[in-house]
């Protein structure tokens, strides 16, 4: 395929698809979005981090060879005020697997988030966001090292959607008249009006992913987090469809909770993934008090993105969480904060989401030897308290480095392992 302001790297190679698994080249092409406001900081480190950790597990016999996209204020810049290039969208899909720093939502009407279209137009249905303690993080938990649990949350359904009609116009007139009209429902004068489309097909290939997850990476449970005594056909659906697809696909390696109780007398049979669910507040309660309870959760859109963020704030916040929007293959990993706009370029912020992120990246496409490098040297700079500002301000004695000093640091402990 050829781009307008793409420049595919000459050296490098695609990475495809065999049946049901990537194929990886040693010469890689990985696509990366800068980001606006504190992206280009988080983003020029990170590359750095990750390129010392692959030259260091594979002394160059193994290179990723990145290609820019644009997406965002950058993309405007040079698209002429495009901020969603088409041609973006095709790299994404042709290189499959790409990394992107954050992107600015102006609040209220006449701009559709930039992350949000992007979920959708690639169809990118699950959002993973792993949250782990890295030991030497500050954290608010009397046990921080329970938690390590990996969120599925349903990326293209939900309020998220979008199908919302603004108070005074006459699409939300038409809506609320068919409703109270057609469907003998009431509510109160001129109220905006938002539809929430949860779906089979939806909830099913999202909870698949997440129970195959569980499988592949020797997980112990997971758990449908809904609402569903309130939102009976909505989030309770989630919750049927969750387990149904649980007892129609994963029959031999899964056990419910009821069929725990029921057959088993509360004993996990050995070899078997829980599936259970739990009510989203209550979620919220059990993984400050009891974290070590859960492992892998599959959610919603909005119950998601809240649980996510909390989460990451018992180990750490969203300064070091990553995520992965995610597709059958193709995957966009991603910082999982904002663009953090007061602070941008002024080398100042943590840059160990959009950096985690990229871990995750390397272990997706098999490269964990990286990953690992990556690990290991992480609680070394922990150790010796040497961090950016918001970690300092949680820590005592500690040293507060710049974005790009903190790269160095790291840089420095992956190459002396
Ligand atoms: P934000 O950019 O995530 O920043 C909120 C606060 O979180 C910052 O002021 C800072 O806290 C802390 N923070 C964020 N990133 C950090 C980092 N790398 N290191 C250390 N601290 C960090 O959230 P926001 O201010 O609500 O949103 C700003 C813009 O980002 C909006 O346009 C929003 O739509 C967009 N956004 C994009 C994404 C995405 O692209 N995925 C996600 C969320 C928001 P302190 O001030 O306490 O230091």
């Amino acid at each position: 395929m050829t781009y307008k302001h793409i420049e595919i790297p000459e050296n490098g190679a695609r990475i495809s698809i065999n049946g049901n698994a990537l194929s990886v080249p040693d010469n890689p092409i990985l696509g990366y979005i800068e980001g606006d406001g504190i992206g280009s900081d988080i983003t020029s480190a990170s590359l750095r981090i990750w390129d010392a950790a692959v030259e260091k597990a594979y002394q160059g016999k193994r290179k990723v060879h990145w290609c820019e996209l644009y997406m965002g204020e950058k993309a405007a810049g040079i698209y002429g005020g495009d901020f969603f290039p088409a041609e973006t969208l095709d790299a994404i899909r042709e290189l499959t697997v790409s990394i992107k720093g954050p992107l600015t939502t102006p609040v209220g009407g006449g701009f559709r988030s930039l992350n949000v279209s992007l979920r959708q137009e690639m169809d990118l249905y699950a959002c993973v966001r792993p949250v782990k303690y890295y030991t030497g993080v500050p954290s608010p938990l009397k046990k921080p090292e329970e938690v390590d649990v990996v969120i599925f949350r349903e990326n293209t359904e939900d309020v998220y959607s979008g199908i919302e009609f603004e108070s005074g116009t006459n699409a939300n007139a038409k809506l609320a008249r068919f409703l109270r009209d057609e469907m003998g429902v009431d509510f109160f004068e001129d109220a905006g009006l938002a539809i929430k489309p949860i779906s089979p097909h939806g909830t099913r290939r999202l909870v698949r992913k997440a129970i195959q997850y569980a499988i592949d990476n020797h997980r112990k449970s997971v758990t449908l987090v809904h609402k569903g005594n309130i939102m009976k056909y909505t989030e309770g659906a989630f919750m049927r469809w969750g387990y149904e697809i649980a007892k129609e696909e994963f029959r031999d390696q899964v056990i419910t909770e009821q069929e725990l109780w029921d057959d088993h007398d509360g004993a996990m049979p050995d070899g078997k993934i829980l599936v259970n669910d739990r009510i989203a507040d209550i979620m919220f309660q059990l993984l400050q008090l009891r974290p070590g309870e859960f492992d892998v959760l599959a959610t919603m859109n909005l119950n998601g993105d809240y649980l996510s963020d909390a989460l990451a704030a018992e180990v750490g916040g969203i300064g070091i969480a990553p995520g992965a929007n995610m597709a059958d293959h193709i995957a966009v990993f991603e910082a999982t904060h904002g663009t953090a706009p007061k602070y941008a370029n002024q080398d100042k912020v943590n840059p160990s989401s959009l950096m985690f992120s990229g871990v995750m990246m390397l272990e997706y496409i098999g490269w964990t030897e990286a990953a690992d490098l990556i690990n290991r040297a992480f609680p070394q700079v922990m150790d010796d308290r040497t961090v950016t500002y918001d970690f300092a301000r949680l820590m005592e004695n500690a040293t507060t480095l710049s974005t790009s000093q903190f790269a160095d640091a790291l840089i420095d402990k992956i190459n002396r392992l």
